[in-house]
């Protein structure tokens, strides 16, 4: 197995290595091999594009796959720790409440998942505001109190309608339908978590502080920023049912991990592919192939029809020839927030490890997944990663961990993107139109498990269909 440039290990005995062992680095398609023209160019070798570019080929198209990274799988790859033991570094959980996802991973007989207890009955939680300061640790009943209490404030937040928010969003895989069966949606998608928070009669200052937290604390940006629809499109695409988020977007692994899983599709894409190349450019013209799509390195190819399944977040790194439609280039840079994986729990404090919790075994140790506040170095100060274990008093002691820095990674640019208030309204429309014979694809772009990998299945499939019924 090779390994990729990304990510890093540290371990208490050698210290910091960069690069990762994955199975996901999968090499090029021989050069020789490669055609100049193609029916279909996809950007992009993650969910989205990889299932794109297989239903594509299946209905006979002629299709080319260039991918940045040494590896595929986008934001979502599996490491390979030792013999017997693998961590997941980006996407993770997965559940059968999210239909595209669990379909495509039955169909590859990887409907095999651990478990993650991410909070243990009785387990007792840790905060420490700063390096200096001492964890605060709280007992386990005083912990339910405070959940209790906070999906009782929820329950208030999202029952914008009187019905807890079912009448806004009644189909959350199709915000069209959505809206024209309701158009209060519309309206509704202008405040902010915030300004939902603000509208809540009775609550005190604190219980404000803490719902506007928890709400936005999912995408790990300031309440302001975040739409009040996003979440609630969330509590939708759980049946309205609180206890349903956390075990639709944190319980269930794939066993074999995610790099199997594209695996199973790329084996199953009958196409070309190019590894290691950012695609720069994008330009359209005429004539049979009208799409030039340039690489890093010069090279070109030419298509009738792109697919970029490239990140909202970092997608303003490509040049458009003709430019991007002023509203799409707003919609990309201003309309979103990219989710930087904090939690404002830990808001001014200097801890780099914003929230975490025990994720089952790694061979036979305790597990442990945390979300970092980005800009923390964390690759490469030993007393940063060792930080872990001033979180638990009682004694923890960190023997290896893995990570990759989303927020730095130029092909991610973070999680995912957060819609801001009065998106839908404003950019839904157009960021889903094609420009010319480039269509847009991806996770970021879908109406139902948007940001999540379900959502990746749900637009390729969205997106082959246009293109296939347009040619
Ligand atoms: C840390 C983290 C945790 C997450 N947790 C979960 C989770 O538990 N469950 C869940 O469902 N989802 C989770 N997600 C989200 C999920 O991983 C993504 O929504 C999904 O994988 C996106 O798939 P995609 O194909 O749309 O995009 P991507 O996977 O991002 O694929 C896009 C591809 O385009 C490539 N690319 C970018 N720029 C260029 C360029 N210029 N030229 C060529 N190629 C380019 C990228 O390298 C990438 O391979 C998480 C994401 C992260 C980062």
């Amino acid at each position: 197995m090779q390994k990729s440039q990304e990510g890093f290990a540290w371990t208490a005995k050698d210290g910091f290595q960069y690069g990762l062992t994955t199975a996901a680095v999968v090499p090029s398609t021989p050069k020789s091999d490669l055609s100049s023209s193609y029916d279909v160019i996809v950007i992009g070798a993650g969910f989205a594009g990889l299932t794109a570019a297989r239903e594509l080929a299946f209905k006979g198209k002629n299709v080319l796959v260039i991918e940045a990274r040494d590896r595929i799988g986008g934001r979502c790859w599996t490491v390979q720790t030792g013999k017997d033991s693998k961590v997941e570094i980006g996407g993770t959980w997965v559940h059968w409440q999210q239909p595209h996802v669990f379909s495509e991973l039955q169909r590859y007989g990887l409907d095999d998942f651990e478990e993650t207890v991410a909070f243990p009955e009785n387990c007792e939680s840790a905060a420490k505001e700063s390096r200096s300061q001492p964890a605060v640790v709280q007992d386990p009943a005083e912990g339910r109190v405070m959940m209790e209490q906070l999906e009782g404030l929820m329950m208030r937040f999202f029952d914008v309608d009187g019905q807890g928010g079912r009448s806004i969003i009644p189909f959350p895989f199709s915000t069209a339908s959505s809206v024209r069966q309701n158009p209060d949606y519309l309206e509704l998608d202008r405040l902010s978590v915030r300004d939902r928070v603000a509208q809540l009669e009775g609550c005190t200052q604190e219980q404000q502080s803490m719902l506007s937290a928890h709400a936005a604390s999912f995408y790990g940006i300031s309440p302001e920023k975040a739409s009040l629809t996003e979440v609630l499109h969330t509590h939708a695409l759980c049946n309205f049912d609180p206890a349903m988020i956390e075990t639709a977007t944190m319980k269930y692994k794939v066993a074999k991990g995610t790099t199997a899983f594209a695996l199973a599709i790329l084996e199953d894409y009958k196409g070309d592919r190019i590894l290691n190349s950012p695609v720069t450019s994008i330009t359209q013209g005429d004539g049979e192939f009208p799409v030039t799509v340039t690489l890093k390195n010069g090279e070109r190819y030419l298509s009738k029809t792109v697919i970029s399944t490239v990140p909202i977040n970092v997608i303003s790194s490509i040049v458009f020839d003709p430019p991007l439609s002023t509203l799409r280039k707003e919609a990309f840079t201003t309309g979103v927030t990219p989710a930087r994986q904090i939690s404002s729990f830990c808001e001014g404090g200097d801890m780099p490890y914003a929230s975490g919790f025990t994720d089952g075994n790694h061979g036979d140790h305790t597990l442990l997944t945390l979300l970092v506040h980005p800009d923390n170095g964390l690759d490469h100060s030993d007393e940063t990663i060792r930080l872990v274990e001033s979180l638990r008093p009682a004694g923890i002691q960190v023997e290896s961990a893995y990570a990759h820095l989303w927020s730095d990674d130029p092909y991610a640019g973070g999680v995912m993107p957060v819609r801001g208030p009065g998106f839908l309204q404003k950019y839904n429309h157009e960021i889903r139109k094609p420009h010319e014979n480039v269509y847009f694809c991806g996770s970021d772009f879908a109406d139902g498990w948007r940001g999540f990998i379900s959502g990746a299945f749900e637009d390729a499939y969205r997106v082959t269909r246009e293109i296939l019924t347009q040619n």
